[in-house]
């Protein structure tokens, strides 16, 4: 029997759905799943399900499936990421040859990426962590993938991941080789960072209509609707409309009905973490991962709402939602910039080459964050690879422009109505800083200097020459 192209370990949501998706392309697939006594038999209701008539191979056995396998073995691990990839990887080792190549395709931190590379091509396996994005559908029908890793393992397993992709509107498929070592999982948290990101700027659009403006879920609906075109185009808010015209069985607003506590898988916080850690200045992303953790003490919140809530008194100072539009593709921008510099940073950093270009065009389709902006984004960084910010390419300028009035409405309209908007008042405060020539940093060095003599470097000398000041010997009195 003629060995498959590729073997999928885990037939959870996204195993399955890309196995079919393999096999939509005509490329010989195997899966495999654990059995643990009591729980669902997914091979065999994978089997006897969705795979039913095609001809996707189920093995029971970890032995036959490795051995069903054209060599070198490719690989695909879908399985929840953490000990159990380890584990996995353990169990396949024994049964591998040098050359074999192992894909990682969950939400694995890219530091567990970069050590299990180093443990596996001590034994001449190859491996590649590869960031996958799109949920269940775009698993099925074309997802985003952002493979790196070893770079022996790309031209084997290249032409299989470009067949599943989605296509990008820029040309090609939505899967481009990211770089060395844990390039490919670096993207994909910092996809999901600016993902936590356009989420909390759409949310607070709601928020600000429905408080705000006390519009009826209907006009939100239609409101939401009409931004999505042009620039703002977008999955986020596409499926935001969505939401706005589902209604459960008795008629009503399903979104009504949902508790306003956010959850999180920890990909936003890895991507504010990584950020300190580098030093990269990410407010908007990072207040995105804050809003949720604050979402999420409803108790608390509940309580000083009856203490603190803040009345704002006389007529609302309305504004229109041309403002609240103007407000969120600024947001949107930021949130991109924010991503493509802890992009640039972990480059410089790491030793890296990841093609912002590329990165671009793979988010273009099939990821949660495609979005019309991508376009002007991929042109931007071809163009000149070397942007040092996304905010300064000339296609953005325009733009930044026009929608500085609407975006400082908004932020102005929810501070004043008492109304939280972290996220859009973050990506202002980024726009601000950045471009503020002269920061009150003077003051903050001669604090420091004051306390703890940690010496400042002046104006009008040259810089890398330090200075210190006795403070208190110098008081005028
Ligand atoms: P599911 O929860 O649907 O499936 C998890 C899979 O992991 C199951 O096959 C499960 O097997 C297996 N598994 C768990 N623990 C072990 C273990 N110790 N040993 C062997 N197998 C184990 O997850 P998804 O399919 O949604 O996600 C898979 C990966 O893809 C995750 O890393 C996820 O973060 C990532 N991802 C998910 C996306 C999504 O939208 N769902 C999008 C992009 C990436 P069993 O049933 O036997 O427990």
């Amino acid at each position: 029997m003629k060995k498959a192209d590729i073997g999928i370990y885990g037939l959870g949501v996204m195993g399955r759905n890309l196995a079919l998706n393999f096999n939509d392309h005509e490329f010989g697939v195997s899966v495999y799943n654990r059995n643990l006594p009591g729980e669902e038999d997914l091979i065999a209701a994978f089997s006897s399900g969705e795979a039913a008539g095609t001809p996707i191979r189920t093995f029971n056995e970890v032995e036959s499936f490795v051995a069903s396998l054209e060599r070198p073995r490719k690989i695909l691990l879908m399985v929840k990421a953490g000990p159990p990839v380890d584990a996995v990887i353990d169990q396949l080792t024994p049964l591998l040859d040098e050359e074999d190549i192992l894909i990682d395709g969950g939400n694995t931190h890219y530091s567990d990426t970069n050590r299990r590379l180093e443990t596996l091509s001590q034994r001449h396996l190859r491996y590649i962590g590869m960031g996958v994005s799109g949920g269940e559908e775009g698993a099925r029908h074309g997802p985003s993938l952002m493979p790196g890793g070893n770079a022996e393992a790309w031209p084997p397993v290249q032409p299989l991941l470009e067949s599943i992709a989605a296509p990008s509107p820029e040309g090609g498929s939505c899967c481009a080789w990211m770089g060395p070592q844990s390039a490919g999982h670096f993207v994909k948290m910092v996809h999901n960072g600016i993902e936590y990101a356009i989420m909390q700027l759409i949310a607070e659009c709601y928020q600000l209509m429905r408080n705000g403006l006390n519009m009826e879920n209907q006009a939100i609906a239609h409101t939401f609707e009409s931004w999505d075109s042009g620039l703002l185009n977008s999955y986020l808010l596409e499926i935001t409309t969505r939401i706005f015209n589902t209604e459960d069985e008795s008629g009503s607003l399903v979104l009504d009905h949902i508790l306003d506590r956010a959850g999180q898988k920890g990909t936003g916080r890895w991507t504010a973490l990584t950020a300190l850690e580098l030093g990269v200045p990410l407010p908007l992303i990072t207040e995105s991962v804050f809003a949720r953790s604050i979402s999420s003490f409803k108790d608390l919140r509940r309580q000083a709402s009856d203490t603190l809530r803040f009345e704002a008194g006389g007529e609302p100072n309305a504004i229109s939602t041309t403002s609240l539009r103007e407000a969120l593709l600024g947001g949107q921008l930021v949130a991109f910039a924010e991503g493509f510099w802890l992009l640039k940073t972990a480059n410089e950093e790491f030793d890296w080459d990841i093609p912002f270009s590329e990165v671009a065009r793979t988010w273009s389709g099939g990821c949660i964050i495609r979005s019309a902006l991508l376009q002007p984004i991929a042109t931007s960084f071809r163009e000149n690879p070397d942007l040092p910010h996304l905010l300064l390419a000339p296609a953005f300028r325009e733009i930044l422009n026009a929608v500085q009035g609407g975006w400082r409405s908004t932020a102005r309209f929810g501070v004043e109505r008492g109304i939280p908007v972290p996220a859009t008042t973050a990506a202002l405060s980024h726009y601000d800083n950045l471009s503020t020539k002269r920061l009150p940093a003077n003051l903050i060095q001669a604090q420091r200097d004051y306390f703890g003599a940690h010496r400042y470097e002046r104006l009008d000398r040259p810089g890398g020459t330090f200075f210190h000041t006795d403070w208190t010997g110098g008081h005028k009195g």
